[in-house]
């Protein structure tokens, strides 16, 4: 993305996101946690939501379903597949005519697999695990997603919007603690659409989205008081790195749809716009810290995965965050990081990161003064 088109770019967000507080929640800061997020606690943990363990807890979307809301915002949300905006690609297809764009999705919905998942953060997972629905495609492509057979080639199986519903419904019978909407961008508005229909039969889970960072503030604002959880990460403090390692072009995407190419943005924003996502989701949900029963309703849990040689600029995500977010923002600092899909052309990150490289951000975000830390220790994937 030339210069000064970026810029522009970036200037037209920063219009949409209006009123966001760059301070940001200075008087949201709540007491820092005496145990680790859902750790082996006996009793209730200090500044615990007694009401979410008491039975009163009511997700937001139930709210707005209620009042019709939750209607009016899918059918918003629908609207921006023509041209698609709903992510900062802005690649301006017409999903419903058929087109897809950046992310390779068009109207239609497909979904690689869904159940309760134990591998998550363990306010999220508790003993019934976390309700996951994972979403085929993705609008960032990075080199080295694991799983690149369902963000990049689309694995999966196509479903409907009832289909969703039902999956919702079915991991709340099942016993998950929450729904768990993995890789959600590009199908916001399918899954704000079968919330609708769930929340009418009974849906009762706090939703958690569980997203890349890299949001419009447009969508964002049709999210508010619908998202309960909000689990992005923060992968890049770097536009540099983040167009050189998330940004690789579907085969034949420019030969084949050049009016697409023309137009889409390029992850190079990714820094940018990741952090007035992070300002906002923080304005929308606060602090997340989890109730008297260990397991979390609501909150911002932001995500970093450290990569070799600094790539991600660990340091730098952990020191914005401690300056523009509360001290006691969630943060997962994660050390699985393995080189696959097409990380093997790139030398500086065909490996694991090592036990040093770790421990360098995990002193960088104590030296920093975070103090509501899931620091799992270095354990290489
Ligand atoms: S990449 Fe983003 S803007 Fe483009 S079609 Fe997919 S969701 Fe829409």
């Amino acid at each position: 993305m030339q210069e000064h088109s970026r810029r522009r770019f970036i200037e037209s967000c920063l219009a949409v996101a209006g009123s966001v507080c760059a301070g940001c929640g200075e008087g949201e800061r709540a007491a820092p946690p005496s145990d680790p997020p859902g750790g082996d606690r006996k009793g209730p943990v200090p500044g615990a939501r007694a009401a979410e363990v008491d039975g009163a807890f009511e997700p937001g979307y139930v709210k707005l379903h209620k009042n019709g809301e939750l209607k009016k915002r899918g059918e918003a949300l629908w609207k921006r597949m023509k041209p698609c905006k709903l992510c900062p690609r802005t690649c301006g297809v017409d999903r419903h005519g058929g087109k897809k764009g950046f992310c390779d999705s068009g109207s239609d919905l497909v979904i690689s697999s869904y159940h309760p998942h134990f591998g998550e953060e363990r306010p999220l997972v508790g003993r019934g695990g976390s309700g996951t629905i994972f979403f085929s495609h993705c609008g960032l492509r990075c080199v080295f997603c694991i799983n690149y057979e369902i963000s990049l080639q689309g694995q999966g199986t196509r479903r409907s919007i009832e289909d969703i519903a039902r999956m919702m419904l079915a991991l709340q019978g099942k016993g998950c603690h929450n729904i768990n909407v993995v890789t959600p961008t590009h199908y916001s508005a399918h899954i704000v659409r079968a919330l609708d229909i769930a929340a009418a039969r009974g849906l009762r889970l706090p939703l958690v989205y569980n997203t890349c960072g890299w949001e419009s503030m447009e969508i964002l604002k049709k999210l508010d008081g619908i998202v309960d959880i909000y689990l992005p990460d923060m992968k890049y403090a770097s536009g540099e790195m983040a167009a050189k390692y998330s940004t690789c072009a579907p085969p034949d995407f420019e030969r084949t749809r050049p009016e697409v190419a023309e137009t889409y943005s390029s992850s190079e924003t990714y820094p940018e716009l990741t952090k007035m996502a992070l300002l906002e989701m923080h304005r929308q949900v606060g602090v997340a810290k989890p109730a008297s029963d260990g397991l979390m309703y609501r909150g911002l849990m932001i995500r970093h995965l450290v990569m070799p040689n600094r790539v991600s600029g660990a340091r730098e995500v952990i020191q914005w965050i401690a300056k523009n977010l509360p001290k006691d923002t969630y943060l997962n600092l994660m050390s699985q990081y393995t080189p696959t899909h097409k990380a093997f052309d790139y030398p500086e990150i065909s490996r694991k990161i090592t036990r040093e490289e770790y421990d360098e951000a995990a002193r960088a975000a104590k030296e920093a003064g975070l103090t509501n830390l899931d620091i799992q220790g270095y354990r290489p994937g």
